[in-house]
């Protein structure tokens, strides 16, 4: 390639109707004038939400939901492709390709509804169905302003494992793939929109990298192309001390590290899909942060360099997506290989393990998961620890879906003394029960166990405590 590759990718909000995908489009073609742009682009937002309601509905057996998901997409879709393309051919076109495709996920949907069941399989077909849309739209808007563009599925690029539901991509077939599918279309001066979230395994059958995923899409891409940067434009203007929503006067960071990043990502931060990082670390590729909404701040940069937050923290972040699975029992200490089979078990249903803590006495080891995962980590760790339970070494394999996770993160903090003491001190006087710690904080995170209710104060008063909306 004899320009630089630029990777950019669009968040729901920023293609979330006609004007925000006008803008978008702008962004990107702006851009394209002194580098190869590759746009990535999520569907509209709301569109999954509404997919995955529908799937799940007609799975329960309603069969009345495939029309109305086919109608409210329609409705939806055909409304900004109204505004936005005034070609007569090309609107017929990319209509008849947009019914299609919505066409098809009710298809699926109503076979849901038949066989009143759901694979993970079928539901990452529907799923992606909105990132289908949106490319197409995406590319069209930016052939009405001028541009060459082509619309691809993401599914003949990305290659994964077949973990539906969060797939992992194969790098070096992704690669190959990628690179000779883009590098002519490119190096013809015209600007791939490729579809985020979504991919395929080597067989070729669809599976999506989890929610969020366009992000990691975007990373995976700048990965597979040797892009110079990927840029996230998203509807915030970079990585902030705190969730804004949560805290508002939480401040921009200019920089942070991937590894801070990484750990904010991890713990809940939504601004990154938590695997985003993994492409790009090891050949050093930037990632910027930016806002589609104000496109002339410069946003966060996540490079290998760290400034040194001056209190050690850098930012707070907390999730309630999670919840917490404790093994108890008197005899749990005595059971043979108790902690392997319990995390054996765990793996085989593809558990996120977020947090593992064990409490002192010894006879519970209590361990937290994302809440998507714990109604088959439960039935997994039930159908592994029978005997057990049976026999009474194991009292109770208990799930408690009303908790969060808090973690204060900041690259330097190993080497700041006292930072563990004012985090529970300050947990300590807003009077917030803290129920886990994470065994062996690492250096780069402190991180714990709340109550559902309390996470918004314990943000809000480690935010304060650190005076981080007063840092850059
Ligand atoms: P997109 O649709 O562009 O992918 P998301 O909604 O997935 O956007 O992510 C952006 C949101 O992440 C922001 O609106 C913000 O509420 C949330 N967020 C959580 N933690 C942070 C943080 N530390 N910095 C910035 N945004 C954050
Ligand atoms: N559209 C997908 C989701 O809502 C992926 C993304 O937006 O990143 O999860
Ligand atoms: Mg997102």
């Amino acid at each position: 390639m004899s320009r630089p590759i630029q990777v950019m990718k669009f968040g729901g909000t920023s293609v979330g109707s006609a004007d925000r995908m006008r803008s978008a489009a702008t962004i990107a073609a702006e851009a394209s004038k002194d580098r190869a742009v590759v746009v990535v682009v999520s569907a509209m937002s709301g569109v999954t939400n509404l997919l995955i309601a529908a799937a799940v509905k007609a799975a329960a057996g309603d069969e009345a939901v495939a029309e109305a998901l086919g109608k409210a997409l329609r409705e939806k879709h055909h409304e900004a492709i109204g505004k936005l393309i005034s070609g007569m051919d090309e609107r017929r076109e990319l209509l008849a390709e947009i019914d299609a495709l919505i066409e098809r996920a009710a298809n699926y949907c109503h076979g849901c509804a038949l066989l009143g069941e759901l694979s993970p399989r079928a539901l990452d077909v529907i799923a992606g169905t909105g990132e289908r849309l949106s490319a197409r739209m995406a590319a069209a808007t930016l052939r009405e302003m001028g541009h060459r563009s082509v619309a691809f599925d993401a599914s003949d690029l990305i290659v994964t494992d077949d973990v539906h539901g969060g797939a992992r991509p194969l790098a070096d077939l992704t690669r190959t793939k990628t690179q000779a599918a883009l590098f002519p279309v490119l190096e013809a001066g015209a600007i791939p929109v490729v579809t985020g979230y979504v991919a395929a395994t080597a067989k070729g059958i669809p599976t999506t990298l989890g929610r969020g995923g366009s992000d990691y899409s975007a990373t995976i891409l700048g990965a597979a192309l040797d892009a110079r940067e990927v840029i996230i434009w998203t509807d915030v203007n970079g990585v902030l001390t705190a969730d804004p929503r949560m805290v508002p006067d939480a401040a921009t960071l200019d920089e942070v590290s991937y590894i801070e990043a990484g750990e904010l990502a991890f713990f809940g931060a939504k601004v990154l899909h938590p695997m985003t990082l993994r492409p790009v670390i090891e050949r050093a590729i930037p990632v910027w942060i930016r806002d589609s909404f104000h496109p002339d701040i410069a946003g966060t940069k996540i490079t290998h360099t760290v400034r040194p937050a001056p209190q050690g923290v850098k930012a707070v972040t907390a999730t309630r997506d999670v919840a917490m699975i404790a093994i108890a029992g008197p005899g749990i200490i005595g059971v043979p290989d108790i902690a392997a089979r319990i995390f054996t078990a765990s793996a085989s249903a593809h558990a996120n393990i977020v947090m593992i803590s064990q409490s002192s006495s010894q006879d519970s080891i209590c361990f937290v998961v994302q809440a998507a995962d714990a109604a088959r980590t439960e039935k997994a760790l039930r159908d592994a620890l029978y005997e057990d339970v049976h026999h009474h070494d194991i009292e109770h394999v208990k799930v408690n879906r009303n908790v969060a996770i808090v973690a204060a993160v900041g690259e330097n903090m190993c080497g700041t003394p006292g930072i563990a003491g004012r985090v529970f001190s300050t947990m300590g006087n807003a009077g917030i029960n803290i129920i886990a710690i994470a065994q062996g904080s690492s250096e780069y995170n402190i991180s714990f166990l709340v109550e559902s209710s309390g996470m918004e104060k314990a943000v809000k008063a480690l935010h304060e405590a650190f005076a981080l909306g007063k840092q850059k």
